[in-house]
């Protein structure tokens, strides 16, 4: 059983899959890359478009409230200074009087209560000359000294520099401008006032949200519509691909439904288009076949009458061939041979044109493979002397009763030990019969001349023989395996082969144990155990 996964571990698993999810989905969904092609593309323009308005708009903004604030102050100085020049400063008290003047002015003037006035440095010591004064938010730092050297160095001339202020709500950005005033009197003072500019920041801040909502709505917007359009044009090519997938599993009828006069709808014309002539090509070559079928069956059937009088006469010559000179003998001889080889060869046309026609039941009953077996090779045993060969029946399994049709197996096994008898060099023959919860199996293995692989692949195919020249002792047509082939699928079994040039074959049949079922697992293999060439088995009691 397995256990829990915790939140984590599965948190974790989930973030691994991810990924491989994605790149399954790009590679598999052309309709996913192209949304996410576009939304990128997009979301790149956007960010791109807003990072430069959002520069320049602080920019702007900057640069307009610097100047107001500029104009701003120098209005301020002008009035103090003209105040400073109309004053009549004749004492210390006057001179006070007037300074606070000034202060007020300053803050009223200028909108701003951050001001400071200091007494330049670097005068003579004037006891007329009033203290300096700060407002509390300009202390700490904010005046810098490089503002106040540049400041002190010349008469009327504006300086400013960007600065951070502390306002109610946190630090706040500011711009702090500074002038040497002339006091008479009094001597050189320098007076600053600074300037919040956190509504500037505010409307900044009020852009670049309203771009950031803009932008994620356009994104969506451009991601359904690119959604749509692919959509558009995607689904008509999954129904082709669809519709041409269930042509090729040969549902010739399907066809795609022709809408409108766009490229779409001369897609779906020419699909179909081409559906009917390969629709009408392949009645064609069915309808061919169907003659050639009969054609064969009809040709079989009409040799059928002849062959049987010409057997009777072979059979009445054959009987007197002694009395016969030796040359009419061996001719009579010939002549019986060639016209049992005749007769075999109608008698498996007939059957293949049997299959071929669709005309072949399965008469079943429960058969035991072992002892099907057994009897073939006891029926065999003669024509296995004459050869010198020595078979063998090892039998492991498959004894128990399977329902078969035993006339056609019993041909299926006569043909694979005739064939080993005939190309299997006098070497031994084994059969093994073997089975599964799903399946009997038998196989023929022998030792003699084999196969090359790429014979091995055309043994099945009708009238192909490996060597023509070969020398026949059975008298095999070339549709043995055809037709054993046939038996087999009728079955739902099948036939293979394991073949090496001088290193033998192994021929195997594997039935399902229900007929018509399909065989799910083998119960022999294929490729035999001494495939290696380690050499055919020796019987206890042979000479080594
Ligand atoms: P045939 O009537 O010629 O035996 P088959 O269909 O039974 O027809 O076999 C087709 C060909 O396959 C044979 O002619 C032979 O060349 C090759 N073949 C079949 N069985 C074997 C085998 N056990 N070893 C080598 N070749 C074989």
């Amino acid at each position: 059983m397995s256990s829990p996964l915790s939140v984590a571990e599965l948190g974790l698993s989930q973030v691994r899959t991810w990924p491989s999810r994605v790149r399954e989905l790009w590679r598999r969904s052309l309709r996913f890359r192209t949304v996410s092609i576009t939304v990128g593309l997009t979301l790149v323009a956007v960010l791109a478009s807003g990072v430069y308005m959002s520069i320049s708009v602080r920019n702007d903004l900057f640069s307009s409230r610097l100047s107001q604030v500029l104009d701003d102050s120098g209005r301020t100085m002008s009035s103090v200074q003209r105040l400073f020049e109309s004053a009549d400063i004749n004492d210390r008290v006057a001179i006070t009087t007037v300074m606070n003047t000034v202060r007020n002015q300053l803050a009223a003037t200028s909108s701003s209560q951050l001001i400071a006035g200091y007494r330049a440095p670097g005068q003579e010591y004037n006891p007329y000359a009033p203290q300096g004064f700060r407002s509390s938010e300009l202390a700490g730092g904010v005046l810098t000294p490089d503002l106040r050297n540049v400041v002190q160095d010349g008469i009327g001339e504006q300086w400013w520099q960007s600065v951070t202020l502390k306002g109610a709500s946190g630090e706040v950005p500011g711009v702090i401008v500074g002038q040497l005033v002339d006091v008479p009197g009094a001597g050189q003072y320098e007076f600053y006032i600074a300037f919040d500019l956190s509504d500037s920041e505010r409307t900044l801040q009020f852009l670049q949200q309203t771009m950031l909502i803009v932008g994620f709505a356009l994104l969506l917007l451009v991601g359904a519509v690119a959604w749509v359009v692919v959509r558009l044009v995607v689904e008509p090519i999954t129904i082709a691909a669809e519709t041409s997938q269930r042509l090729a599993d040969g549902d010739l009828g399907v066809r795609i439904r022709e809408t409108g006069a766009d490229e779409l709808a001369t897609l779906a014309r020419s699909f179909n288009g081409m559906a009917d002539s390969l629709q009408q090509r392949i009645r064609e070559l069915a309808d061919l076949s169907l003659v050639q079928q009969r054609f064969v069956s009809d040709v079989s059937h009409e040799l059928r009458t002849p062959l049987t009088t010409i057997r009777l006469a072979d059979d009445v010559i054959y009987d007197q061939r002694h009395s016969f000179a030796p040359a009419t003998t061996r001719t009579a001889e010939l002549l019986h041979t060639q016209v049992e080889r005749f007769e075999l060869l109608l008698d498996d046309l007939l059957e293949i044109s049997r299959y071929d026609a669709g005309s072949v039941q399965l008469e079943l009953e429960p058969t035991n493979l072992a002892t099907l077996a057994q009897d073939c090779i006891d029926g065999m045993e003669a024509l296995a002397a004459e050869r010198g060969t020595d078979i063998r029946l090892v039998a492991p399994g498959g004894h128990n009763q399977v329902e078969m049709d035993p006339r056609r197996i019993r041909r299926i096994v006569r043909n694979l030990i005739g064939n080993a008898i005939e190309h299997g060099e006098g070497g031994p023959i084994v059969v093994t019969v073997d089975s599964n919860a799903d399946a009997v199996a038998l196989t023929v293995r022998d030792y003699g001349l084999g196969m090359s692989e790429a014979d091995a692949e055309h043994v099945f195919d009708r009238f192909w023989r490996a060597d023509p020249s070969r020398r026949r002792t059975i008298g095999g047509t070339g549709l043995g395996l055809a037709i054993s082939t046939e038996d087999a699928s009728l079955h739902g079994g099948e036939i293979d082969v394991w073949s090496r040039p001088a290193a033998g074959s192994n021929f195997r049949l594997t039935l399902p144990r229900t007929p018509g079922g399909a065989v799910m697992s083998y119960p022999l293999d294929r490729v035999p155990d001494d495939a290696d060439g380690s050499g055919p088995p020796i019987r206890q009691g042979d000479d080594a």
